[in-house]
């Protein structure tokens, strides 16, 4: 009875500690740290890919380092973009915009303006399909068809990559890990595309930022939906100054680059 009690130790003994360490791999590779510390404190960063490619859903940071990133979605178009290029001149802020092949092909020339102002350009893919509905095949092709649309008009791939209506799945993991791309999910969504009012997308904000927040709005995506987005972009800027926030580059707080070296004209 005794030699069974003892192995029985045994096996739960091993088992916890086969768990933490592939826990521990699990958060390091995730967090994308130059320098990995073993960890077993569960990372939101990590979330959701199953293959254990990165995923960031915001980015980990120390409290006292008050950084934050702007991320805009569905442009560029002919109505919203211009707009938001316009805020975000004003205020002296760089984001980063997740651009979708099917609109932006139609405004080449915002897509050239969203650069030339300094900002960033992710993949958003071609149709903005449902990856949940889709095969791995057409995943891949989606993205590429975009990539090499991005490639085209400014001469460089990207590096980041966002999944349409924030899908991940091992599907979109594997292809993103295939093509060296980085997936870049958000922490701060105030649902500003269904047309809701800059009060409610303001106050969204305030609740949920954090040091390293994600925040995802859009620069795209049909009239007149985004006029409350428009509205509160500059109060979204104001409050996060107020609060001593930085609005920063994805790039400066993730430590990547943005674009496939080499690869630029
Ligand atoms: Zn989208």
């Amino acid at each position: 009875m005794k030699k069974w009690r003892c192995l029985l130790g045994v096996l739960v003994i091993s088992l916890v500690w086969s768990l933490l360490l592939d826990f521990t791999v699990y958060t390091t590779h995730a967090e994308g740290s130059p320098h990995p510390q073993k960890s077993t404190k569960p990372n939101i960063s990590a979330r959701g890919c199953v293959n254990k490619h990165p995923v960031y859903y915001s980015i980990d940071l120390p409290t006292d380092q008050k950084k934050v990133v702007i991320t805009f979605d569905d442009g560029p178009d002919g109505i919203y973009t211009p707009k938001v290029l316009d805020i975000l001149q004003r205020y002296k802020v760089k984001a980063t915009f997740f651009v979708m092949g099917k609109s932006a092909v139609h405004h080449p020339e915002q897509l050239k303006r969203i650069v030339n102002d300094g900002h960033t350009v992710g993949n958003h893919t071609w149709y903005h399909s449902d990856f949940q509905l889709v095969s791995e095949n057409e995943i891949e092709k989606d993205l590429l068809k975009n990539e090499k649309f991005i490639q085209e008009e400014l001469g460089f791939k990207p590096l980041f990559v966002r999944s349409p209506f924030g899908r991940i799945n091992d599907k979109i993991c594997r292809v993103a890990s295939r093509h060296n791309y980085t997936l870049i999910h958000w922490d701060v969504d105030p649902k500003d595309w269904d047309g809701r009012s800059a009060d409610r997308i303001l106050s969204w904000v305030k609740k949920k930022v954090k040091p390293g927040s994600i925040i995802l709005l859009h620069s795209g995506g049909g009239e007149p939906y985004l006029d409350g987005s428009i509205k509160a972009l500059p109060q979204i800027i104001e409050y996060l100054r107020s609060e001593k926030y930085q609005i920063v580059p994805l790039q400066e707080v993730l430590k990547m680059s943005p674009y496939e070296k080499g690869k630029k004209k």
